[in-house]
């Protein structure tokens, strides 16, 4: 009766959100339910794709939890080159999938800001505009994500990973590569240059709370976040989180929660994107569809070329790791449209939120002098 009621609103309290993330059996049911019935009404059965190109493994941190670690040695570390990148979003815009996202490990130099401008003129380039570019490149200065942005970049996806700032401590070394403020003022920049700006955590963590999940979910609310891409946290055998596994909530759990908190935050913010992110499916072959059916609406196809794919593994079991770019497009295919769902072609499937965003902000003043 309670979750009833509690469903009943859609502003929801830190009370309401913890009573959300423990519901069971029926009251799961209806959260679900309700989180579906809000995804149609607002998005429709819509799916967009964002090819996704892992370009880079290389990286300049060395978050505890992440299998591409600067100190993880076990690793061969690749860096795509340009005509690599571009032939992948070749693949993207001549397969209609509307948009792609680039993505790497963390390295802040001239040099690869530079690059990265220089591949988003090439794929406008060679898209006729077409293709809309998402990045997920990492912390930069506002004056690099000013330049990409300038150069045609229109998304952008920087997680924030945990928003309780102790608990990012516990999951990052203690310098200032890895600043928790660094970070948020790296989302701030990304939202003020006008970018569409997503982020999200990782759930399942260790150390994490109940409490610290309903945080997140606030701290995106207030945050006005235009897109969410959250997922499962699973250890990788060569990270010093491997040491607290024995802790962790077993992998069916993380998975239930994670799919709890993609419900929870479609009724809190119904016009956001939402990823359904590959991580769901390393514990279930059928966890993005499950994301989908309650509240996702973005796909994520790898495209990144298959021998360089088992090198950009974040966390053990990684799926996917061993297709090509045409297998994953029909392998995403046969499962959207289990979930009952249609992807749509050609399009950049644009966050609603934003649009309405920008329109609140810039609502054009009448002249003074007229
Ligand atoms: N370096 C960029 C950044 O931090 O935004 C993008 C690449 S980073 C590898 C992409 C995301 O992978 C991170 O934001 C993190 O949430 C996720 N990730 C890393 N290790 C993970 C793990 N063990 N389990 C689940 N997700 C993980």
């Amino acid at each position: 009766m309670i979750i009833k009621q509690i469903l009943e609103n859609d502003t929801f309290l830190r009370e309401d959100i913890l009573r959300l993330l423990n519901c069971r059996d029926e009251d799961r049911t209806l959260l679900f339910n309700k989180s579906a019935g809000i995804k149609e009404k607002i998005i429709g059965k819509k799916v967009w794709f964002r090819g996704l190109i892992e370009f880079s493994n290389v990286c300049s941190k060395d978050c505890l939890y992440c299998g591409i670690r600067k100190g993880n040695k076990n690793l061969k570390r690749f860096n795509l080159s340009d005509e690599e990148i571009l032939s992948a979003a070749k693949f993207a815009y001549d397969n209609r999938y509307g948009s792609i996202a680039l993505q790497s490990g963390e390295i802040e130099s001239t040099a690869v800001a530079d690059r990265i401008e220089n591949l988003i003129f090439k794929i406008k380039e060679l898209s006729r505009g077409e293709l809309g570019i998402t990045l997920s490149v990492g912390e930069h200065s506002h004056e690099v994500y000013q330049k990409w942005f300038d150069a045609g970049a229109h998304r952008y996806l920087l997680r924030i990973e945990a928003t309780n700032e102790s608990l990012y401590r516990k999951i990052h070394p203690g310098n200032k590569k890895h600043d928790f403020k660094r970070r948020l003022e790296c989302l701030k920049s990304l939202q003020d240059i006008g970018y569409q700006t997503g982020t999200g955590v990782m759930i399942g963590l260790p150390f994490q709370t109940m409490d610290d999940l309903a945080s997140d979910l606030l701290f995106m609310k207030e945050f006005n976040i235009d897109m969410c891409g959250m997922g499962p946290y699973i250890e990788h055998a060569d990270t010093p989180l491997i040491h607290y596994a024995a802790d962790l909530l077993p992998l069916n759990e993380r998975f239930d929660l994670t799919l709890k908190m993609i419900a929870i935050i479609r009724i809190m913010m119904k016009d956001i994107n939402i990823v359904a992110s590959t991580a769901l499916q390393a514990i279930d072959p059928l966890g993005r569809e499950k994301a989908i059916k309650i509240g996702a609406n973005i796909i994520m196809p790898n495209i990144t070329p298959g021998r360089y794919r088992d090198s950009y593994k974040l966390y053990d079991n990684k799926p996917c790791t061993d297709e090509s770019a045409e297998d994953c497009r029909s392998c995403l295919e046969a499962r959207v449209s289990l979930a009952d769902s249609e992807i749509v072609y050609g399009e950049w499937g644009d966050s609603q939120h934003y649009d309405k965003r920008r329109k609140s902000i810039y609502i054009p003043k009448s002249d003074p002098n007229e």
